[in-house]
């Protein structure tokens, strides 16, 4: 007996070939009907006997699911028959309803347009934008959604037969590939030089790239999301003038390569990474470092794990195809401005830095960062979402009574929209202390809301007064506004990106984050839900002089700990010449000292950050954090493996109640080996130990008071690969449920998602 279904499918079902897909199983299992794409997804109506009908969803759901796409949810209801249907056909688009339906990420290119970009016999060989349904541009391309050619950068671009006939095919691989191209009739390549004068086109443009590369010369190449700055990465003297030129002295480089068997003369990849690097999404992975790795030091100096990726775009496969190794491919901006995605813009801001332009013309509509990756005890863990995972969404348990705007935090900012059962998280932003940071977040506000029709009537931000991102919420005309605390927003986003529902024990392990109290919280035990939160511990606060420069000078923090265990002015440490190899400068630590008695321009804070500042500067690892956590990231490659032994602290319970880790006798411990050189080569791992048995035990005492079982970690220094994967493993051994960041970051571009998450649960 016949039937007719109505199938609706919601996920990342737009831009990824799912339309196709569906058209080729029904007709293989003779269903009529049609799909279309709407605002919530895809729709099918479907007609025949059920027993195939049931197939037909089983099979889509499972074996012939298009590679790219994700199914959140799928379902049918029966519907009147259709007399006289012949056919299965794909409907046009519906640009009405409630925009929901998801954003496609871009995509690295895929095995079978290599093998066509590589076949002289194929009219794409050697075509830089060669893309199909399963690979190439999306969210950098799309001006607004439904995703189709009119609505992306490729609109400008009007196809030739050959194209459009694929494109209309529905048993091609390009049957609806919006960005399908060639030679013919899409973007083009070329070369100029500084000042924007032409090289060459096309063709030549690979082989005259390639020398000036290997000349060590700088040359600025644009891909999918925006320019790299690019250099050869064993030429010593190229790597250094491009540090100069950037203006950036120290933050270690990424690099590109073409083949794994390349990579592997410089890290250590094992099956897992080479699944991450060859994967759609195509991140840096963060690898371990051969011990003679024949880079450049200038690239990462003596960092022990180095960035990699592999050639994502089909133009790096033609250039590195030209005899090229390896290259640094570094963000194209100075320093931390945001990344330039536009030909005029670079030839404005980067003219001064290159020698060479390496030109398109698909424009980038969004600017997407390469997104970073490293694992943690083997599960990978985002460092920075961008280009590959961007815009995917976090699902929400419950779908929002209200439409919202977390402004997220201030470093590493990104922001949060709330729309339905979806927290879109925007890309990393950066620090918007800087303008130009500034003022791509008010813009990418601005795209992303109009993107996912998005208009917050809750904007929710951080407690601190002072965060700009805190302002720019006050002032923004909305229903209600919010602040939530740095903490709690840190532990509520993982609560979020597991869909946890209750109250956990959260440890924070953070740098910097505004306390109910005013003063600076970092390293904390919370238990914590969506609803409310307690500081159920904290470290023993200690002193920080000098306001901004504390989070860059390590001899800050240091003194801060120093005068708690040996007294103002440091006069029951007998031997100071442990604080003069830091700063040599007599005044200006007796300046500092008397900051922190007068408590003039000082702060209380809780943050573990700083304490991994000076205790990297008490070992001798460096003085300055020249970029964001460098001193913790050098100590944390300073540890030996194989070491379980830890260091003194305390733990009480403190006068308020909270349970007060005390760092002093670890403080002691350090100066006192330091002192007589007993086994410093240990220190940096027993330094680790002796946080992950306090933070361990912080948690036992929860569990003891609360009855919970559920750990949740977060903050920067949760970062820190030996810290987080070693706390993992013991509160594994203890019997908790641990959570941790997966697909966002731990530092702080998750805060805008844990603070939607508070600001939906606190509607209802
Ligand atoms: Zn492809
Ligand atoms: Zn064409
Ligand atoms: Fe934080």
């Amino acid at each position: 007996m016949t039937e007719r279904w109505c199938i609706k499918i919601s996920g990342r079902v737009q831009g990824v070939g799912f339309r196709p897909g569906v058209v080729r199983l029904a007709r293989q299992l003779q269903l009529t009907g049609n799909v279309c794409n709407d605002l919530q997804g895809v729709t099918i109506e479907l007609q025949g006997e059920p027993q195939p009908l049931a197939v037909f969803i089983d099979r889509l759901c499972g074996v012939d699911k298009p590679p790219l796409a994700e199914i959140q949810s799928c379902q049918a209801t029966p519907t009147s028959l259709i007399s006289g249907e012949s056919q299965f056909l794909i409907c046009h688009s519906q640009d009405y309803g409630v925009l929901q339906s998801e954003v496609a990420v871009d995509t690295a290119v895929c095995p079978d347009c290599l093998v066509e970009m590589a076949d002289p016999m194929n009219f794409r060989y050697q075509y830089p934008f060669i893309n199909c349904t399963n690979c190439g541009p999306r969210y950098s391309i799309v001006k607004t959604i439904p995703y189709d050619r009119p609505n992306t950068t490729m609109a400008r671009f009007s196809m030739c037969r050959r194209c459009a006939g694929q494109y209309g095919d529905v048993g091609d691989r390009r049957f609806h590939a919006q960005p399908v191209a060639c030679p013919t009739c899409g973007p083009q390549v070329w070369l100029t030089d500084a000042r924007g004068e032409r090289l060459a086109n096309e063709g030549g443009c690979f082989t005259q790239a390639a020398t000036l590369l290997k000349e060590g010369k700088i040359v600025a190449i644009k891909g999918i999301g925006g320019f790299h700055l690019a250099v050869n990465a064993l030429d010593e003297t190229a790597v250094q003038r491009l540090r100069q030129r950037k203006h950036r002295d120290h933050k270690p480089f990424a690099l590109m390569t073409d083949s794994l068997a390349k990579m592997k003369r410089f890290v250590e990849v094992d099956a897992q990474a080479e699944a991450l690097l060859q994967s759609p999404e195509s991140p840096i992975v963060l690898l371990p470092r051969r011990r003679a790795c024949p880079l450049a030091e200038a690239v990462a100096g003596d960092m022990n794990t180095l960035g990699f990726m592999l050639c994502y775009a089909p133009l790096h496969v033609l250039l590195f195809a030209e005899g090229l190794e390896v290259l640094v491919m570094t963000s194209g901006n100075m320093s931390d401005e945001p990344l330039i995605c536009d030909n005029e813009l670079a030839l404005d801001k980067l003219s001064g830095i290159v020698d060479a332009f390496f030109m398109h013309d698909r424009d980038i509509h969004r600017q997407v960062d390469d997104s970073i990756v490293h694992f943690v005890n083997d599960v990978p863990i985002l460092l920075r979402r961008s280009r590959g995972y961007m815009p995917s969404p976090v699902r929400l348990a419950q779908s929002t009574a209200k439409m919202v705007l977390a402004t997220g935090a201030d470093l590493k900012n990104t922001f949060c929209l709330a729309k339905d059962d979806q927290l879109i998280c925007s890309e990393h932003i950066g620090d918007l202390a800087d303008a130009e940071v500034y003022r791509h977040y008010l813009r990418s506000i601005d795209h992303l809301c109009k993107l996912f029709e998005v208009d917050p009537v809750v904007i929710v931000a951080d407690d601190h007064p002072g965060y700009l991102s805190t302002q720019y919420g006050q002032g923004h005309r909305a229903e209600t506004f919010l602040t939530v605390q740095h903490h709690w927003a840190h532990i509520a986003a993982v609560l979020a990106e597991h869909q946890v529902d209750g109250a956990v024990i959260g440890l924070v392990a953070d740098g910097t984050g505004y306390g109910l109290d005013g003063t600076i919280w970092g390293g904390e035990c919370l238990i914590a839900s969506l609803e409310e939160f307690e500081r159920f511990g904290h470290l023993r606060p200690f002193t920080l002089a000098g306001g901004d420069r504390a989070s860059k000078e390590a001899i800050r923090p240091l003194l801060g700990l120093l005068s708690q265990v040996y007294g103002a002015n440091l006069n029951n440490l007998s031997d100071k010449s442990i604080v003069f190899r830091i700063e040599p400068d007599e005044a200006t630590v007796e300046m500092i000292c008397q900051q922190l008695t007068s408590g003039l321009n000082c702060v209380a804070t809780s943050s573990v950050g700083r304490v991994f500042d000076a205790v990297a500067a008490l070992l001798g690892i460096g003085k300055q954090n020249y970029f964001d956590a460098q001193l913790p990231m050098t100590l944390e490659s300073r540890v030996v493996t194989g070491c379980h032994e830890i260091l003194s602290y305390d733990m009480q319970e403190a006068i308020d109640g909270t349970v007060q880790l005390d760092l002093r006798p670890l403080i002691h411990d350090l100066v006192t080996k330091i002192q007589k050189k007993q086994n410093v080569r240990q220190l940096p791992a027993q330094f680790h130990n002796t946080l992950v048995k306090a933070f361990l035990q912080w948690a036992l005492l929860a569990r003891e008071r609360t009855g919970l079982r559920t750990v949740a970690l977060s903050g920067g220094v949760m970062c820190n690969r030996y810290f987080a994967g070693r706390l993992q493993q013991a509160l594994l051994e203890a019997e908790f449920t641990v959570l941790m960041h997966q697909r966002l970051p731990a530092n702080d571009g998750c805060i805008s998602v844990g603070q939607a998450a508070i600001a939906c649960r606190s509607l209802g």
